[in-house]
C-alpha cells in the first residue's frame, strides 16, 4: 500500500504529477522510498538536496566531519553560517527548509565494516559520495550481500565518473577493480583538487540514477560506466561486463562478510591520508622550525606543483614536484639530511616512499604539510 499525498504535497510535485513516467503512482513510490547518503560533502550535497526536492520519504544522511570554508566552493548544501558545526546537521536543517515533508535521518559517525550494516538496513538503495577507496568498496560489498544498488561517483580536477554497481542484475565494482590501487597512487581532491561544479554535475547524475531506480523507469547506468570530462564538455561511455570470478559477486564468493575495508586500501607502515609517514619518518612542525632556528643543515624539498608555491612557500625550499622526482633523483645527496614537505602531508609521504626505496635514509616528511606549518609555526602562511 503506497502512501497518499496531501493537497499541499500534490500541488509541490505537480511537475512531476504531469510526467506520464512519474505521474501520481510514480510520485507515492518515492514517498514510499528511502535512500542512504554516504558522505555530506560535494557529491553528497546536490544529491541530497535532489532527493529532498523529489519527495524521497526518507533520507539518511552519514558523516563526522564538520564544515570547514575549504569545503563551500563545492558542497552546495552548506552556508557559510554553518563553518565549524557538524555537517549532518548543517545539511539536515538546509534539507528540512526545501522540504518538511520527507524524513531526514543523520548518522554523525564513519561509515564502517562495524556500523554499516545496522546503518544501511532498511535503505532501498545507497548513494556512495564519500569518493575514497575503503568506502567504495565497503558500499560495494555490502550492497553485493544484501541485494542493493550502490549509486557510485568519483570526482577529480575536471573528470568525473559514475556508475549503478548491482550484482543481480550487473557488475559490481570489485568486477572492474578486484584490487584497489597503491595507496597515495590516485591523488585525493583535497591534495590535487577539484572545480567546484565538478561534483554537482556527478552528484546530480547520481541523483537522477537513484530517482529512476526507484521509480523502476529508463535504463540505468548498470553494467555501464559513464565518464565526464568538464574541460572537454564530453562524456563518454563504457560498457562493463560481470566477472564471474568476483570475489563477491561471483560464482564462489570467498567475500561472504564485511572485511577491514583501511587494511585492505592501505599498507601498513605509510598512512597517507593522514599525511604522516609513521612516526618514525615525521616530523612536526614546530619540531622542524626548532632545528632550523639552531642552525642546522637540513635541505627542504618542496614536492608540490609550481603554481602553489604562489599560495604559500617556505623560505629556503627547493621545489621539486612530486612528478619529476624521479628523474631529479640525481639532485639530491643521500648523505644530507632532506626534509620533504607538500600541502597536508600527503604526497610528500610517497615521495618519501619514493626516495627510501631508492635507498635514502635520512630523509624526513614534514607531517601535516605546509598547512601544519601555517598553523603551528608561521600564523602569517594561509592554510588552502
Ligand atoms: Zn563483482
Amino acid at each position: 500500500m503506497l502512501p497518499d499525498l496531501s493537497h499541499a504535497e500534490i500541488l509541490r510535485y505537480s511537475r512531476h504529477l504531469l510526467i506520464p513516467e512519474v505521474g501520481l503512482e510514480g510520485q507515492k513510490k518515492l514517498l514510499a522510498a528511502s535512500v542512504l547518503v554516504i558522505g555530506a560533502g560535494g557529491l553528497g550535497s546536490p544529491v541530497a538536496l535532489y532527493l529532498a526536492a523529489a519527495g524521497v520519504g526518507r533520507i539518511g544522511l552519514v558523516d563526522f566531519d564538520v564544515v570547514d570554508s575549504s569545503n563551500l566552493q563545492r558542497q552546495i548544501i552548506h552556508g557559510s553560517g554553518a563553518v565549524g558545526t557538524l555537517k549532518v546537521e548543517s545539511a539536515r536543517q538546509r534539507l528540512r527548509d526545501l522540504n518538511p515533508h520527507i524524513q531526514v535521518d543523520i548518522y554523525n559517525e564513519p561509515f564502517t565494516s562495524a556500523n554499516a550494516l545496522r546503518i544501511a538496513r532498511d535503505y532501498d538503495l545507497l548513494v556512495d559520495g564519500t569518493d575514497n577507496f575503503p568506502t567504495r568498496y565497503l558500499v560495494n560489498d555490502l550492497c553485493v550481500l544484501t541485494g542493493k544498488p550502490d549509486v557510485f561517483g568519483s570526482i577529480y580536477r575536471f573528470e568525473g565518473q559514475a556508475s549503478v554497481f548491482y550484482a543481480k542484475e550487473g557488475p559490481c565494482y570489485r568486477c572492474l577493480f578486484p584490487e584497489p590501487p597503491p595507496p597515495g597512487l590516485v591523488p585525493s581532491c583535497a591534495e590535487g583538487g577539484v572545480l567546484g561544479v565538478l561534483p554537482g554535475t556527478i552528484g546530480t547524475i547520481q541523483a537522477t540514477e537513484a530517482i529512476k531506480l526507484l521509480l523502476g523507469i529508463g535504463s540505468s547506468l548498470v553494467g555501464r560506466l559513464l565518464l565526464y570530462n568538464a574541460l572537454d564538455m564530453s562524456f563518454e561511455t563504457i560498457q562493463l561486463k560481470k566477472n564471474p570470478d568476483c570475489l563477491v559477486c561471483g560464482t564462489h564468493p570467498q567475500v561472504t562478510e564485511l572485511i577491514d575495508y583501511d587494511a585492505f586500501c592501505g599498507v601498513p607502515g605509510f598512512e597517507h591520508d593522514e599525511g604522516s609517514a609513521g612516526k618514525n619518518w615525521d616530523i612536526s612542525a614546530t619540531d622542524l622550525a626548532l632545528r632550523l632556528k639552531n642552525g642546522e643543515k637540513l635541505r627542504l624539498i618542496d614536492v608540490r606543483e609550481p603554481h602553489e608555491l604562489a599560495i604559500s612557500a617556505l623560505p629556503g625550499a627547493e621545489n621539486i614536484p612530486l612528478g619529476q622526482l624521479a628523474a631529479r633523483l640525481p639532485e639530491l645527496d643521500s648523505a644530507q639530511e632532506l626534509v620533504l614537505f607538500c600541502k597536508t602531508g600527503v604526497r610528500s609521504t610517497r615521495a618519501l616512499e619514493l626516495l627510501v626505496s631508492a635507498g635514502f635514509r635520512k630523509v624526513r616528511n614534514l607531517q601535516g604539510g605546509i598547512n601544519a606549518w601555517a598553523r603551528e609555526v608561521d600564523p602569517k602562511l594561509p592554510i588552502y
